[in-house]
């Protein structure tokens, strides 16, 4: 942590007032890192925080829930926004900086978005059953490393595919920032944390955790049986709960997200799963091999 700064957190809600003091820690060659999230903060990104702590001097968290990246109204009108707890959390986690844009600071032409060539990871599973939802996330995070600029930024595996596709914007647009993806923080009971997780009622809460039970019957059984029956199996599993239904069961490689048809060798490979609890939508994903 930058040691001017220890106990204290810096709140910056404008690009120019925040460029404004970076500058001054790059002039002191001070390692910027950058971990963007859309708040309800929860343990999972403040492990990305922590993360950023051991591996940069200063630590900036982004929040903002971008409105370019929803593809249903309905989930971007209850996403769950609680900036005093946010802020809250992250000073006692000792972040450095938050930098909480409003949607005109980011969007001052009106939400938009631009078209990527992602290639095929971007036409499958979050790409496909959320049409424009990269070409968003794209979008708001080429701006984010824009106006920051930093030496490393921190995503989490809980959305694989999202890493996969910052990868490659970094690629495409050439940014000189390091990616670095982080495990999967979990509930005791192993639901993946998500900020979506408080909109669960008491019933969906109790039924969520068989989408990683699931999971790890797959990580541990998968070698008796072909990745289609397999992905049928863990369907079954998950659909077993009255209040769970499956939108979609994948097994990828982890490098380029190619279907597995055969267990591969030398390649590692996960299990990719989308499950509706009423309208709610919870991803979650575990390494098979
Ligand atoms: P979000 O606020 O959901 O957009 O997430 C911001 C960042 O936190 C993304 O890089 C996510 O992948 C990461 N993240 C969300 N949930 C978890 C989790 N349970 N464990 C680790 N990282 C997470």
């Amino acid at each position: 942590m930058c040691s001017e700064l220890h106990g204290f957190m810096l709140i910056y809600y404008t690009i120019e007032s925040l460029r404004a003091k970076l500058s001054e820690f790059r002039a002191q060659n001070q390692s910027l890192g950058f971990v963007p999230t859309m708040g309800a903060l929860h343990q999972g990104h403040l492990s990305l925080i922590a993360e950023c702590q051991k591996k940069t001097k200063v630590s900036i968290c982004s929040i903002f829930v971008n409105p370019t990246q929803f593809n249903n109204t309905n989930d971007l009108a209850k996403y769950p926004v609680d900036l005093e707890r946010d802020i809250d959390l992250l000073k006692s986690a000792g972040c450095d900086i938050l930098f909480a844009p409003s949607a005109a600071e980011m969007y001052p032409n009106g939400p938009e978005s631009n078209h990527f060539d992602f290639g095929k990871i971007e036409r499958v599973m979050e790409g496909e059953h959320r049409p424009g939802h990269f070409n968003g996330v794209g979008t708001v995070v080429g701006k984010f490393f824009e106006i920051i600029e930093p030496d490393i930024a921190f995503f989490g595996e809980k959305d694989f595919q999202q890493l996969a596709i910052i990868n490659k914007l970094v690629e495409l647009k050439n940014y000189d920032v390091e990616i670095a993806g982080c495990p999967i923080l979990r509930e005791p009971d192993g639901l993946a944390m998500s900020s979506r997780n408080v909109r669960l009622t008491k019933e969906q809460r109790k039924a969520a955790p068989t989408i990683f039970k699931s999971l790890q019957f797959a990580k541990y059984n998968y070698r008796s049986f072909t990745p289609n029956t397999l992905k049928e199996k863990v369907q079954e599993l998950i659909n077993i709960e009255d209040e769970l239904n499956v939108e979609h069961v994948e097994i990828r490689t982890a490098d380029n997200l190619s279907e597995v048809v055969e267990w591969p060798v030398n390649t590692d490979f996960r299990i990719f799963v989308a499950v509706f609890a009423g309208e709610i939508r919870l991803i979650d994903n575990e390494q098979l091999n």
